[in-house]
């Protein structure tokens, strides 16, 4: 549990971290996630206790960890970059935890070469890291991490420095190797934070200038994200001002019925472009096709529609080889339910929408 975490790196500037206040239940994921900047690395050194507060209290279990050295906190940290000891083999590397400890060496032995099975490198033991991919090093920088026996795991984006396969692998691997850790995960990746806090209680706490934007499970961030910032940062492309009046959004889409209450006043129209129906012409919200852009398997298909008050750019998605042309005129279905008013200004952010 962070509670009213505060760090000031320089007397009377600006807080890098302002009162941070998020619950972190055991055995669940935290992300922080943010943009550069934002306060993710300081409050994850305060939480490890690298660093002094200037303010508030880290608890664990209810236990107040001022004044508890970082070797004693029980949480281990994998870093964005794996900090392995070059000279030593890649099973030393990850008895080192073991070692330090005073643990016999046969039996520090047997438990690395288990967590090397656990992070799918048996047989690597007598390597040195440097004969290893970057992914192969991350993995082994993890089993090190549980070596340690920790109740925490702290990840500092912890694949930033990986191609998408090894990505992709170290996820998987930190999803089996879970079980009832509490893990705090840096990361300024939604994708990753998506991918990594996906059981039930697991949450993201969105930061921005050392301030909480929105706390709630990543789906609920993406379907109803609190302000532009947030709306941003999960990738959300479309955003439509206009103003509210009794329920509904008006703007240069139409009138269109909100699914919950919003107050009444300008407000922006966000939605996230997986969940645009393009449709044909004819039908829907009337547009134009205004540009194609090809993101892998899919196209970004951006929509200009002129209505009312000026024209609005809505993107949607199409699968790659359905897009249709820039130029073509087509229409918009923009389901009731995945309609969010944000604020429209970065002011307002942290007033949360009813
Ligand atoms: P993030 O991890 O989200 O990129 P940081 O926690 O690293 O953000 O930084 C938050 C703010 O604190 C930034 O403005 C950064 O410049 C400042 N900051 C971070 N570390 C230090 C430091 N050791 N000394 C002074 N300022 C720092």
């Amino acid at each position: 549990m962070l509670d009213g975490v505060t760090r000031r790196y320089a007397v009377g500037g600006a807080a890098a971290l302002d009162g941070l206040t998020v619950p972190v239940p055991g055995g669940a994921c935290l992300v922080l996630l943010g943009p550069s900047g934002s306060g993710k690395s300081t409050a994850l050194r305060l939480v490890a206790g690298l660093e002094p507060l200037d303010a508030g209290r880290v608890l664990l279990d209810g236990a107040d960890l001022a004044g508890v050295p970082p070797e004693r906190r029980r949480m281990a940290m994998l870093a964005q970059r794996p900090l392995l000891f070059g000279h030593l083999s890649v099973l030393d590397n990850v008895a080192f935890p073991h070692t330090v400890r005073g643990v016999p060496r046969r039996r520090a032995h047997a438990d690395a070469r288990a967590r090397l099975d656990a992070v799918g490198l048996p047989g690597f033991e007598r390597r040195r890291p440097g004969e290893l991919s970057g992914g192969q090093q991350q993995r082994v920088a993890l089993a090190r991490a549980l070596a340690a026996g920790p109740r925490v795991l702290l990840l500092d984006e912890p694949t930033t420095g990986l191609d998408t396969g090894a990505r992709a692998e170290v996820h998987e691997l930190l999803r089996r190797v879970r079980a009832d850790l509490t893990l705090l995960l840096v990361t300024h990746d939604p994708v990753e934070a998506a991918t990594l806090a996906d059981r039930p209680g697991d949450r993201v706490a969105v930061l921005r200038d050392g301030l909480l934007q929105q706390h709630a499970p990543v789906g609920e961030l993406y379907a109803r994200p609190a302000s532009l910032t947030v709306a941003r940062l999960l990738g959300g492309r479309t955003e439509v001002p206009g103003t509210v009046r009794a329920g509904r959004h008006v703007s240069p889409l139409g009138a269109l019925q909100l699914p919950v209450p919003v107050p009444a006043g300008p407000g922006v129209l966000v939605v996230r472009p997986e969940l645009v129906e393009l449709v044909p012409a004819g039908s829907g919200i009337a547009g134009t096709v205004a540009e194609v852009r090809v993101l892998g398997a899919r196209a970004l298909v951006t929509v200009a529609v002129a209505g009312a008050g000026g024209t609005a750019r809505v993107h949607a998605e199409a699968p790659l080889g359905r897009q249709p042309a820039v130029g073509d005129p087509v229409g918009l279905r923009v389901p009731v339910d995945v309609r969010t008013v944000v604020p429209p200004s970065e002011d307002g952010e942290r007033q949360q929408l009813p």
